[in-house]
């Protein structure tokens, strides 16, 4: 009986030990750097057009997502403003999922420019971005040049960071494929299936502005109309209002730009 009485007391003690050691593995403990905040105000629209709650909740997820994921440098310096980014464009296409996390990556790698796909050096380069496989398998190898211009050019529909962590996100379920399956419910994929190809079929024909890299497969038009629907929602909206509305069920959020940005 006193066995049993300590195994119960033991138990105890365990279960709140978890409890308080997991509560604090998941809640940043430093407080957001005044200086990311600034950052975050002078490049990233999507942030800018938060309320004040929301931005709070982005910085704890950026905070998180920087305690959890290593930036390196390959032959760069890592700077504030690109851990501010790299951080800023994994929140994003996910932040209409409060407890979701990249449990497939480890480390993202910054090179200086772009880079060649395969091997992953500077000569024949040609790759601003990519999901590493095999020996690569939960890395991400990203071009600083890349990174940075797809925050700067606000008018533009690109975002070579917010296309590969939307493959990581399409990736969870085991494979890319542009149907990332936690994200929306069962009654959606069909629908979601032909509008890809009927807007795939409108690139190939050249009556389309979603970028033709977008035809290479259902994976790629994921990745290319998501840079489009974070970058440019509004025109996306006007454009194609039944891809807007689709990607709005899949993400669950409804991103503003405003006309001064
Ligand atoms: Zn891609």
């Amino acid at each position: 009986m006193e066995i049993v009485a300590g195994s119960i007391v033991l138990a105890v003690i365990i279960l709140i030990a978890v409890a308080l050691f997991g509560k604090k593995k998941t809640k940043p403990i430093e407080s957001f750097p005044e200086t990311y905040r600034r950052l975050l105000n002078e490049h990233v629209a999507f942030y800018k057009e938060l309320d004040h709650a929301n931005k709070t909740k982005f910085e704890d997820r950026m905070l998180l997502f920087l305690s959890r994921v290593r930036v390196t440098g390959i032959k760069t310096t890592v700077e504030d403003l690109d851990k501010v980014l790299i951080a800023a464009s994994a929140i994003i296409p996910i932040f209409g999922f409060p407890d979701w996390e990249y449990i497939n990556l480890n480390e993202v790698l910054l090179y200086p420019n772009s880079f060649n796909h395969e091997t992953f050096a500077e000569e024949d380069r040609n790759t601003l971005g990519v999901i590493g496989t095999g020996p690569y398998q939960n890395i991400m190898i990203l071009s600083k040049q890349g990174l940075r211009e797809g925050f700067i050019n606000n008018t533009g529909k690109n975002n070579v960071a917010i296309h590969e962590f939307v493959h990581l996100i399409d990736k969870t379920d085991g494979s890319v494929d542009g149907i990332p399956e936690f994200m929306f419910s069962k009654q959606y994929i069909l629908p979601w299936l032909n509008l890809m190809q009927r807007e795939i079929q409108h690139i190939i024909a050249e009556r389309s502005d979603i970028n033709p890299y977008g035809t290479i497969s259902q994976a790629e038009f994921f990745a290319v109309v998501s840079e489009y629907f974070f970058e440019r929602p509004d025109l996306l909206q006007t454009k194609h209002p039944e891809l807007y509305n689709l990607l709005s069920t899949i993400f669950r959020q409804q991103p503003k730009k405003s006309e001064s940005v």
